[in-house]
């Protein structure tokens, strides 16, 4: 398709989206044509395709006219981000109609947002869609699995190029505000379409923004505006009731601030959000009793979490608080939850959502201990679980959805060829991690079952046990003991 027809669909497309203003036609399509280094611009009625297909087009257009040097997919990505930011309001209008917005009400706001964040490329719906979900059924609730198939694979022809181009120290992490806008280079994905809105959490300025990876519902990050260390204390229970109040039907959660128990980024404050009603909320409650306005539970689920509600902000932060704390002391070295007061090994992940008018905060409880046995944590998937899950248990995992490499697509084809007779493909080398795994679930396999649903069935309780594992009180006999002590103690305090 010629250049202009394309420039113009993606104008067309802006109209039809409502993401682009009648008013900034003109500027818009100036700034495209000067970026595809065209001197003239005109006016062709098009039928929009799909905002991802018209970007591939014109970051086509863009290498053969020698735009872009390579056509490596970080440098394309790069190139659409940035050429989907011309038809988008600048961060100023963004932010001013989604206050206008939220005047209405919260959920016009994050309505446009969200859909400005999809309907930029920003969030690659495409991308995502090719993601394998399923569900397992565990003895405590169904759990959800996700294997994660968003990034596409580097080529080496990329990291080649990779190496040779210089890793910048700006800016300084993939949270910072400092983003937004941000056009990228072969080390650093482009953030040119995203938007970020600011708020105020306990008096503090945060930012609020979708996440491109989208792994349920309106997934959003809500980032410090400082670059600082993630922390759980008293002011974070805090911040995040601060943040029901402004979105009260999002739930909002924060990783956990230490290593092996926090996620994937330790270094820059922020929590996950979105509108999206996890596994543990369904687990389980064994009701406790009322410590003043505030109810005291603790769940049936794989990571030990005691569950407390109530209307009145200020007792359960308090409560919270108070929950941290005792945690943070607590000690039983027969179920190895060993303490160090100057280096501490406990603290929780906590998530916040809010029924009606009430705040309910499910505090997992969470331990970053090692010992000589487990030296990458006990209370992370152990290393026969490695095969399929390594990386730290973070606050979405915790909450009963699991985020698998997307290198298990190919493994689990090669692992069904193999289930289905053809014995050779099990010395395929990607293949020797899950030997063991492969040879306790072949005698379960018959040939009349659906090789592939047995495969996710099996993976699904792979998962199952990870959770186990990073539970502090295990679902036996002494695990349930100690934790019901835990929780009597948390309440007769
Ligand atoms: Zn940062």
């Amino acid at each position: 398709m010629k250049l202009i027809t394309l420039v113009n669909e993606l104008l067309d497309y802006g109209l039809q989206k409502n993401i682009l203003d009648e008013i900034d036609f003109d500027y818009s399509a100036n700034l495209l044509i000067d970026l595809f280094q065209e001197k003239n611009f005109r006016r062709i009625a098009t039928t929009p395709r799909s905002i991802d297909e018209i970007l591939e087009d014109l970051a086509c257009c863009a290498y053969e006219k020698g735009i872009i040097e390579s056509d490596d997919y970080i440098t394309y990505d790069n190139f659409k981000a940035k050429t989907a930011d011309m038809i988008i309001d600048r961060p100023s209008g963004v932010i001013k109609k989604f206050y206008q917005l939220y005047q209405i009400n919260p959920h016009q706001a994050t309505d446009y947002l969200y859909k400005l964040s999809k309907g930029s490329n920003y969030i690659q719906t495409k991308r995502i869609k090719q993601n394998i979900i399923w569900h397992h059924q565990t003895e405590y609730g169904t759990i959800e699995l996700t294997i994660n198939l968003s990034k596409p694979e580097k080529d080496p022809k990329l990291i080649a190029l990779q190496k040779l181009n210089p890793v910048s120290q700006y800016p300084q992490c993939r949270l910072c505000k400092e983003n937004q806008g941000y056009r990228g280079h072969l080390n650093y994905d482009s953030r040119s379409n995203m938007r970020i809105i600011p708020l105020k959490l306990a008096g503090e300025t945060w930012y609020f923004q979708y996440s491109p990876y989208s792994y349920f519902d309106e997934h959003s990050i809500v980032l410090n505006e400082h670059h600082i260390p993630m922390i759980v204390n008293r002011d974070t229970f805090r911040k995040l009731l601060d943040f029901l109040d402004l979105f009260p039907e999002y739930f909002v959660g924060s990783n956990a601030g230490l290593p092996i128990v926090g996620g994937s980024i330790l270094n820059h404050e922020h929590y996950q959000a979105g509108r999206y009603h996890f596994p543990i909320e369904k687990a389980k409650e064994i009701y406790i009793g009322k410590v003043g306005a505030v109810d005291v539970s603790r769940l049936i689920w794989p990571l030990s979490t005691i569950r407390i509600k109530s209307a009145d902000k200020e007792g359960i932060i308090d409560f919270a608080a108070k929950a941290l704390d005792y945690w943070m002391r607590y000690e039983n070295p027969a179920l190895s939850l060993i303490n160090n007061a100057t280096n501490p090994h406990h603290t929780l992940t906590p998530i916040a959502r809010k029924e009606k008018s009430i705040y309910v905060f499910d505090l997992i409880l969470r331990s970053n201990y090692t010992n000589a046995l487990y030296p990458d944590g006990v209370f992370h998937p152990h290393p026969e679980l490695y095969h399929i899950k390594k990386e730290n248990i973070g606050l979405i995992e915790a909450m009963g959805m699991g985020i698998l490499p997307g290198r298990l697509k190919k493994e689990f084809e090669l692992i069904a060829k193999y289930l289905s007779g053809e014995e050779a493909i099990l010395a395929d080398k990607s293949l020797e991690k899950h030997h063991h795994w492969i040879e306790k679930i072949k005698p379960k396999f018959s040939l009349e079952q659906d090789v592939d649903l047995f495969i996710l069935n099996q993976a699904g309780k792979v998962f199952s046990q990870v959770l186990m594992d990073a539970g502090v009180f295990k679902m036996d006999h002494a695990g349930e003991s100690a934790f019901i002590k835990f929780a009597n103690a948390l309440y007769y305090k």
